[in-house]
């Protein structure tokens, strides 16, 4: 199974297949590798000794982000995550970026956001639509209230990191011009990513 693999000139963390989303676009469904990248799907997933080695075995010179990310959605391991990221930094100081669907509030039933403090340098949160009906039917979220509850997420993120909203250069332009909105009303910036663009 792949724990660490790299992409460009970053190192990615595959924490956990769990996904609370079941996108109409995800990759997963067809897909059982990411640019070439295979072994994604986990027999089990990795220990937080077992992500760190991992990570530790690296040359992390080589690399200019470490993110964390899944084959799913990583927040469900947000707590791991953190210690991960810090123990990272006191070997070796590389940026960390978390790509998460920002429902990570919700799966632990509480602000995790303090958690990012000193540990990630980058939130990047997908938000897909300019609003929760067409986010429901894209992403297909398990909770009820996903839409609000992820901009909530970044606007507390915003505390401790640098939030990032991402949608794709498909939606309409209008579409991308509320989201921008979006983004800025939540203290966050908006990256409209190319459509291929798996970063
Ligand atoms: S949030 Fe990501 S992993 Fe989860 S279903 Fe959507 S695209 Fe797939």
């Amino acid at each position: 199974m792949t724990i660490t693999y790299e992409l460009g000139k970053s190192l990615y963390v595959n924490m956990t297949n769990r996904c609370s989303n079941a996108c109409t676009f995800c990759i997963r469904r067809d897909e059982p590798t990411v640019n070439g990248v295979d072994d994604l799907w986990l027999e089990k997933e990795p220990t937080k000794e077992e992500v760190l080695e991992d990570i530790l075995k690296r040359d992390l010179s080589q690399y200019k982000e470490l993110v964390f990310c899944g084959y799913g959605e990583p927040s469900y391991r947000l707590d791991e995550i953190c210690e991960i990221a810090k123990d990272v930094k006191k070997r070796y100081p590389i940026p960390t970026r978390l790509n998460t669907n920002g429902h990570g509030n919700l799966i632990f039933k509480k602000d995790m956001t303090p958690y990012l403090k000193d540990a990630i340098d980058v939130v990047s949160i997908s938000l897909n639509a300019k609003d929760k009906q067409e986010y429901d039917t894209l992403c297909r979220p398990v909770f009820e209230d996903a839409y609000e509850a992820l901009l909530d997420f970044a606007r507390l993120a915003g505390r401790y990191t640098k939030v990032v909203l991402t949608i794709v250069d498909i939606l309409p332009e209008e579409d991308q011009e509320a989201c921008r909105r979006i983004s800025n009303s939540v203290g966050a910036d908006l990256r409209i990513r190319s459509y291929i663009d798996v970063e």
